[in-house]
């Protein structure tokens, strides 16, 4: 194809994206198919001779789009939202046509610039001390790990990098039952292991926060024991049902004990540009790091994870390796963010902020944030008095969980089964202390209080007869 080309099918492809987002509502959320539905479409060899593009789009319009899951679907309420607004989808245009690598300062000066500006307009919304500094990582797991590899080589004195694991203190982690599965794999791929990962319990009640008395005994038996601890990890806005971690409490004694701690706020952080929920996450501050992911409910199209660091020179040290063919002679002072992250590839992703924060202001974004909240809490309180529903869960942000009175754990994934077939809604289950729980999160960007008005005549129609 040449560049002249590419003008008419560009077009074309801009005007299917609106109209395939003034459509999305009248798609089922969930894709419909099967397994192996798609790929039974797809030859199995390479053509040879190169087709036309009429006939590639074709193919697509009929055999990828019927399986595809609407994520930008307004009735979407599974899982975290993947949020894509349409001005950062206009970014990620132009990032594509440009495609560079911005691993260097030196391979793109305006990408590294920008990321450190975005992510510092990141910090002041979500009122982080300026102590902060800020990268954007490919995603939340990714700035865990991060995280994680500097608490080991804190620990290890910086020899873990260089000797292995092998014959070292055994590091300990602590964590609440309520952290993602991401923690767990950062504890597997730095090589601490799943064993040393200690589950601190949670204190009954809305927040479920981890239990700071526990975390306190289970460190001073650990270190009585012979290992060494090595740090914390909390929570703000838990997977699950949002649990939220006493983040004073908890930092706090990571502090004491030396510890390196780490928040994952990967869906939460975003609401913390509104002032009225950083209660949720008070004390903060005393974090050496925080994710947040803006490409969940922000609406930064994927990826794009914030991570802020205390001391970013402690990153730098566990992550930084310098063979001669990356060496930028003669340019001392600039970052490298491919220092601060386990890939050395970047995409050039502090444009979509750029785009996204100009495009609407931070009171664009927070009334959004706050529409669904409230929403979310007017849904729940439905739900509640409703005779068919118990609540599970109270609204955490936007994140509530509930169930068919007296449903057993099989009747509530038959329910959300029958309701993802049914196409209007998508929703997904968790598990809340043994017992199975419907999710339901409201997040999406286009989402109106009328979607979730829809969702409660869905909810209610889909009721198993008793
Ligand atoms: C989504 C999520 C993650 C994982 O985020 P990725 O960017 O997909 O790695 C981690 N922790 C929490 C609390 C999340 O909600």
């Amino acid at each position: 194809m040449n560049w002249t080309e590419f003008t008419r099918w560009g077009e074309w492809i801009s005007s299917w994206a609106a109209r395939y987002h003034s459509t999305l509502r009248t798609r089922p959320v969930r894709a419909q198919t099967k397994p192996g539905d798609i790929i039974k479409q797809l030859p199995p060899s390479p053509p040879e001779a190169g087709e036309a593009m009429q006939v590639i789009l074709d193919d697509f319009e009929r055999i990828v789009m019927p399986g595809i899951t609407h994520w930008q679907h307004p009735r979407f309420f599974a899982y975290f939202p993947a949020n894509a607004a349409p001005p950062s989808v206009l970014a990620e245009m132009l990032v594509s046509t440009i495609a560079p690598q911005c691993m260097l300062w030196q391979t793109s000066p305006a990408a590294t610039e920008m990321e450190t500006r975005m992510l510092d307009w990141l910090r002041q919304s979500i009122a982080l001390p300026d102590t902060f500094s800020g990268v954007i990582q490919d995603s939340a797991s990714s700035a865990t790990l991060a995280a994680v590899l500097t608490m080991r080589e804190k620990a290890l004195e910086w020899t873990g990098n260089q000797q292995g694991l092998s014959g070292q203190v055994r590091l300990r982690i602590y964590a609440s039952t309520e952290v993602h599965s991401s923690i767990d794999r950062a504890l597997w791929v730095s090589g601490i292991g799943q064993d040393n990962l200690v589950r601190i319990p949670i204190v009954p009640g809305r927040l479920r926060s981890m239990d700071p008395d526990a975390l306190e005994q289970a460190i001073v038996a650990d270190i009585a024991a012979g290992y060494h601890p090595a740090g914390v990890i909390a929570c703000t806005g838990g997977t699950g049902v949002g649990a939220c971690d006493d983040l004073s409490a908890v930092l706090t004694i990571a502090h004491n004990f030396g510890l390196y701690s780490h928040v994952d706020a990967a869906w939460a952080g975003a609401a913390m540009i509104c002032p009225e929920y950083r209660n949720l996450w008070g004390g903060v501050e005393l974090a050496d790091s925080v994710v947040f992911n803006p490409h969940k409910w922000l609406g930064a199209q994927f990826d794009c994870s914030a991570h802020f660091i205390a001391q970013p020179e402690d990153l730098v040290r566990t992550l930084a390796i310098q063979p001669e063919y990356l060496k930028t002679h003669g340019t001392d002072g600039i970052i490298n963010y491919s220092e601060w992250s386990v890939p050395l590839g970047r995409r050039f992703r502090a444009l979509k902020l750029w785009f996204l924060i100009r495009s609407y202001g931070l009171e664009g974004l927070r009334s959004r944030i706050r529409n669904h909240v409230n929403w979310s809490e007017a849904l729940a309180g439905k739900l509640q008095a409703h005779e068919g529903f118990e609540l599970v869960t109270e609204p955490v942000l936007s994140l509530f969980s509930f169930r068919p009175k007296d449903a057993s754990d099989q009747s509530i994934i038959d329910y959300v089964n029958v309701i993802n077939d049914d196409g209007r809604i998508y929703i997904t289950q968790t598990r809340v202390d043994e017992r199975m729980a419907v999710r339901f999160q409201v997040g999406q960007f286009d989402v109106t209080e009328s979607d979730i008005d829809d969702a409660f005549v869905v909810l209610c129609e889909m009721l198993p007869a008793s």
